[in-house]
């Protein structure tokens, strides 16, 4: 039941990615988000423009429809993939509103962390929650101190209403199992929004009861834990795993219920794989980031050892659970020598491993991170609002690069803009144009750094 003096809160998912290709995908934050201001008695709606597999409203008509009368909207920003300028389109939409609607706007979400002073400079927020600023308002005050609480704790997602849940059984709903990551890797701005850092676990039996709800409700049974790493610790992993496994079980979801977890590989044993396995997990996502171990140690801050790597990913394809790799292989100290040994690094260990295309494996530098620090420290960072791109210190490296994005813009991006999962041949597709710009650019590599040699 509403509060009385409680104001009137509109949770905001956008849009975050500007191809269209996942159309299932549920932000489950934006959820938990819900059912928390739900459960303090806010009067609170979700608009869901995460989700594509039916049209959502524009923040604009949401806030123009008379019943509406929102005094404060929480937009929901999490992946930092959406810096640059998808993320100035937002910004756009949160000042419209701010000015035209007179609403409030909370940024929520390490990626709002992470800009908040290009948000603040925009004029598209008043606050972001988890950065430790303090609001005068009566309202916009505890709603803050509830939203930094909200990031400590679970919330049930059992009691969100139906209206809170218009997906169909084909979604791919996401929950969160954990918070943070015991890692710092340079580029990375996940922990942005977790005040003091570190990794804590929500309990998996409360996270289980959301995964059943969801799937009783909704009809789903394909769900992805948001966690920035599912294991923490190897032991933690370990009791993790098991305590997936067995609540799935008990549960009578066995066999139903399949899983997509983000995992350091480090937390992974044998043994840990083939319990996950048996939970129904199918996909591990994992950071590789650079198989040249200089670049993954000193520039990337990973400790990752890469004789582990190779073991779990043996271990995970007995167990059945396929590894998407991350991967970085385009920085600004990048040289073509290393390029040559990592381009049959990733040959040896299995390009289909990573999704990326190699045109898209680029370090995307974000506000708030010790590599925007390193780039610009060295002159090789081109900054504006809502911009970070680096240059590369190699004229040769960069030559190369360039020729690469101009093979994609010519042959791969015309196939991708009308692709979406949802068409029968599209993974097909891609792994097609994947294989031909490998060969594109691996041949490429290899003419480039003979080239001296011949001259
Ligand atoms: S392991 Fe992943 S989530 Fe953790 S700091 Fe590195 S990139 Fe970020």
């Amino acid at each position: 039941m509403r509060t009385l003096n409680r104001p009137r809160v509109l949770v905001w998912a956008p849009t975050l990615y500007e191809s269209g290709f996942k159309q299932h995908h549920v932000d489950g934050e934006a959820l938990a988000l819900q059912a928390s201001l739900e459960r303090a008695g806010y009067d609170s709606t979700l608009l869901d423009a995460y989700y594509r597999g039916r049209p959502a409203k524009t923040l604009h008509t949401a806030l123009t429809e008379p019943a509406a009368g929102i005094d404060i909207v929480v937009a929901h920003l999490f992946t930092t993939d959406a810096y640059g300028t998808r993320l100035h389109a937002i910004a756009d939409e949160l000042r419209a509103a701010r000015i035209e609607h007179g609403v409030r706007v909370v940024g929520f979400g390490p990626l709002a962390v992470s800009a908040a002073a290009e948000l603040h400079a925009h004029g598209a927020v008043d606050h972001v929650a988890g950065t430790g600023e303090r609001a005068e308002d009566d309202q916009l005050a505890p709603l803050l101190a509830h939203l930094d609480q909200h990031l400590r704790e679970h919330t049930p997602l059992t009691d969100l209403r139906t209206a809170d849940l218009p997906y169909s059984a084909g979604a791919v709903v996401s929950v969160a199992g954990s918070r943070g990551c015991r890692s710092r890797c340079t580029f990375c701005a996940y922990n942005a929004d977790l005040p003091g850092g570190g990794w804590y676990e929500l309990p998996m039996d409360a996270v289980l009861a959301d995964i059943a709800c969801l799937h009783h409700t909704i009809g789903a049974t394909q769900f992805a834990f948001t966690d920035s790493d599912f294991g923490g610790t190897p032991d933690r992993c370990h009791e993790r795993a098991v305590a997936l496994r067995d609540g799935i079980r008990a549960l009578g979801l066995a066999g139903i219920i399949t899983f997509a977890i983000s995992v350091r590989p480090e937390t992974l044993t044998p043994d840990t794989i083939r319990v996950l396995a048996d939970a129904g997990v199918r996909t591990a996502l994992v950071g590789i980031e650079s198989l040249n171990p200089n670049t993954l140690h000193r520039l990337y801050g990973k400790r990752q050892d890469l004789t582990h790597l190779n073991k779990v990913v043996v271990a995970a394809d007995t167990a059945g659970i396929v590894i998407v790799g991350s991967y970085i292989l385009w920085h600004p100290w990048q040289t073509l020598t290393a390029l040559r040994a990592e381009v049959e690094a990733i040959d040896a260990f299995g390009r289909f491993r990573i999704p990326q295309f190699m045109a898209r494996s680029v370090l995307r530098v974000v506000p708030g991170t010790v590599i925007e620090r390193q780039v610009r420290a060295a002159g090789l960072l081109d900054e504006a609002p809502f911009h970070r791109e680096f240059r590369m210190a190699h004229p040769a490296v960069h030559a190369l690069y360039a020729d690469l994005q101009a093979w994609f813009t010519e042959n791969a991006q015309p196939v991708i803009a009308g692709l979406h999962e949802d068409q029968h041949d599209a993974f097909r597709q891609l792994s097609v144009l994947k294989a031909e710009e490998w060969c594109w650019f691996t041949q490429q590599v290899t003419d480039r750094c003979e080239e001296p040699a011949r001259a």
